[in-house]
């Protein structure tokens, strides 16, 4: 079944569990973590970035949506970092339920309007909205372990901003840091922060950055307030991991079923690990008959 964010993170909070959000670009990807979902039954989300739905032909999503909506097992499709208001019209125009508005590295007040905006566009059509406030830092050096932009969210902040902006989900930064982290840099997350925001605003919130953030801390986050984790370069790692090592051991293949059937089983590993994390697996049940799609 295919649902908005709205209804897939509502069970979650209640229950306090986490629904993981994988981004792909590609159909193997995409039928490999939507398979393993299903084998775990737990809730998921697939998510596209922006430049991974540049690549893409919007045919792909007829594809994605029709995939989803007839399976048993609870999803959304998510535009992960819309950057513009247009961006985000194309990905409801293309079938997906769910958009987000990051606006995080805007002025306050510009960050609210454009969020806003996207808001009222988006429920106008049933499709959920995630924002951001504070800033998830990003790997700017990775030999030398420098990180940048990372600024936290406040409590008072994240409380205004929802209400400011009618948004169903808030991505906050509370210590973690998108791709691949810089070598010897281990996160430490700002759990006594995230429990904060999490008694002071009305919304499911997000965890960016997922990969590489240990797993204990994660499913810490999970318990202390976070709704979603976003999770994509470290099943995209094993993937090409596992594609290259075969690759380079039979150069004379070029069968594709047989290069990425084993980057196919990575990934689908990867999944399974960190839905168990986010303590989602067997929670397919908690979700009836609420599809948008
Ligand atoms: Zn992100």
């Amino acid at each position: 079944m295919l649902l908005n964010l709205e209804q897939i993170l509502g069970p979650a909070r209640e229950h306090g569990f986490a629904v993981g959000g994988f981004n792909v670009t590609e159909s193997t990807m995409f039928k490999a973590v939507a398979e393993q979902a299903e084998a775990d039954k737990a809730p998921m989300i697939v998510q596209v970035s922006p430049n991974e739905f540049q690549f893409a032909e919007r045919e792909q999503y007829l594809y994605f949506t029709a995939r989803l909506r007839r399976s048993e097992n609870p999803f959304v499709l998510h535009y992960d970092h819309g950057k513009t208001f247009e961006g985000c019209v194309r990905a409801v125009q293309a079938g997906f339920t769910s958009v987000m508005f990051d606006g995080s590295h805007l002025p306050y007040e510009e960050n609210v309007r454009l969020t806003r905006k996207v808001a009222e566009m988006a429920h106008a059509a049933g499709v959920s909205v995630e924002g951001e406030i504070g800033s998830v830092g990003e790997t700017a050096d990775f030999e030398r372990g420098i990180i940048e932009d990372m600024v936290y969210s406040t409590p008072e902040e994240a409380c205004r901003f929802v209400r400011d902006t009618g948004i169903d989900a808030l991505a906050v930064s509370v210590g973690t840091v998108h791709g691949l982290l810089p070598k010897g840099f281990v996160p430490c997350l700002q759990q006594e922060l995230l429990k904060e925001i999490a008694f002071r605003t009305e919304v499911p919130l997000v965890l960016h950055g997922g990969s590489g953030t240990p797993e204990e801390q994660v499913a810490e986050a999970c318990k202390n307030g976070i709704s979603k984790v976003n999770i994509s370069s470290e099943f995209k790692c094993a993937y090409y991991r596992r594609v290259r090592r075969f690759i380079e051991e039979n150069p004379a293949v070029v069968s594709p079923t047989k290069v990425l059937s084993g980057g196919v089983e990575e990934v689908k590993r990867v999944v399974h690990t960190k839905l168990a994390v986010f303590g989602s697996v067997g929670k397919a049940g908690y979700y009836g008959n609420g599809a948008v799609g």
